[in-house]
């Protein structure tokens, strides 16, 4: 393969070398390191492109997973580097021409290729998780697990299976109905919050709007394309837009940050797809983020109650894909701002990555939990009892997170405090 093939050329030649993204980048404050900053992994690419540095070069590769791909650095970028993008062409081109080793590729293959596209492979796994989980026989597992021990003990809680179910096909709107419009239900989502689903639909309806869900449809293929998969990533976009096309033309809301941003960008993983290049990029402007939607549709005088629910002080941390990937950051928090009952208070540092960053929790435990220390401290230092986001792998993150450090702090997604008021009613 060309080296030029390996990674984004074109795209490596806006970065101006200037470094203000430096400071904001997670794996840059852990080393201290150029290049595991984004402009040293930028040198690092072009290096690739113009064939100085071979793709195989661990220390490339190392770069490469190291990276959570948060998109701060894009925050900050005056140049509009789109390095999300970069990453997920470097990390493909680097796999393919350097594999990894045959144990790994195997459980990458049942992860990407079985497990996340098929619900019922989804379902016998967090069955098979909670199994684990409550009879202490993940912790013996995770004895012998190695270095990934802690990324074993840091997955989230199985919730019972009278928990984990579908959302109905359509779920009507309370009262007069304003409008509908497609939900996209994800594919760990209703396996470990399906409470959270069941929260967007119930603030959806109580907005007036009926839900539909694709039927059949599980996985947006995000965690494919974050780590490079991106010929899987290609099929399940296609996927998507089929299903999702089947319900005819109204916005797509997704209560998952990662997903959004994803399907937000399926015009460029589709790009040089001439079949589908234009039906990617209808679709993606279907994309909208529940509180993107809410915020866009609640009537002024619309204030969700949460007296009783024990929420106290809400403390809202951005998603990066929320807030770098889809500049979405005032509209949580206004939303929050309307929430009777409840007050929000602001944390620092709220737009830095929790080290969740899809599936890395588990690929790099050390690392991961490094960069969550940073962000516990700042929770604490808040004073808030309950921290609110909107994306799963951040829930989740927070949930081990808190719990690790013996806090008695609630996780929750933002509908699900939203959903106080129309729970309350029922
Ligand atoms: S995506 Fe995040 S971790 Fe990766 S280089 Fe940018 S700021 Fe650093
Ligand atoms: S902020 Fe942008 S232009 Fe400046 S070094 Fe970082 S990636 Fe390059």
């Amino acid at each position: 393969m060309e080296s030029n093939a390996l990674v984004d050329y074109v795209k490596s030649l806006d970065c101006i070398h200037c470094g203000l993204c430096l400071r904001t980048c997670p794996t840059y404050q852990l080393t201290g390191v150029e290049s595991s900053s984004p402009r040293g992994r930028i040198y690092l690419m072009r290096a690739v492109a113009e064939g100085a540095l071979d793709a195989r070069d661990a220390q490339y590769r190392e770069e490469l997973d190291f990276c959570l791909v948060c998109r701060h650095c894009e925050s900050v970028c005056p140049a509009g580097v789109r390095f999300g993008e970069m990453m997920e062409t470097a990390r493909a081109g680097a796999e393919s021409v350097a594999p990894r080793g045959g144990l790994e590729r195997f459980a990458r293959w049942i992860g990407f290729s079985v497990v996340l596209p098929s619900r019922f492979w989804l379902s016998l796994s967090i069955g098979a998780l909670r199994f684990a989980q409550r009879t202490g026989l993940l912790k013996l597992v995770a004895n012998f697990a190695g270095a990934r021990k802690a990324g074993l003990s840091s997955l989230a809680e199985a919730p019972p299976a009278s928990e984990r179910r579908l959302l109905p096909e359509r779920t009507p709107a309370r009262g007069a109905e304003r409008g509908e419009v497609g939900v996209l239900e994800g594919c760990v989502m209703p396996e470990l919050y399906g409470r959270v689903n069941r929260a967007t639909v119930a603030v959806l309806a109580d907005l007036g709007f009926a839900s539909r869900t694709a039927r059949g449809h599980v996985c947006c293929g995000a965690l494919h394309a974050h780590n490079g998969e991106l010929e899987g990533a290609r099929e399940l976009a296609r996927g998507t837009i089929e299903r999702f096309e089947a319900l005819g033309d109204a916005p797509i809301v997704v209560n998952s940050a990662g997903c959004g941003a994803h399907m937000k960008a399926y015009g460029h993983l589709l790009e040089h797809d001439a079949a589908w290049k234009e039906r990617a990029q209808r679709f993606s402007k279907r994309v909208v983020d529940f509180s993107e939607f809410v915020a866009a549709n609640a009537p002024a005088d619309w204030a969700p109650d949460a007296s009783g629910s024990g929420m106290g002080k809400l403390a809202y941390d951005d998603p990066c894909h929320l807030c770098h990937g889809q500049q979405i950051r005032a509209q949580p928090r206004s939303l929050l701002e309307r929430v009777r009952g409840a007050q929000r208070v602001e944390m620092n540092n709220a737009e830095s990555c929790c080290g969740s960053a899809g599936i890395y929790s588990v690929l790099r435990p050390a690392d991961s939990q490094a960069v969550f220390d940073a962000k516990a401290r700042d929770f604490a230092a808040c004073g808030a009892d309950t921290l609110v986001t909107a994306n799963p792998g951040c829930q989740m993150q927070w949930d081990a997170g808190l719990r690790r450090a013996g806090s008695k702090a609630r996780v929750v997604h933002l509908a699900e405090v939203l959903a106080a008021r129309v729970s309350q009613k029922s």
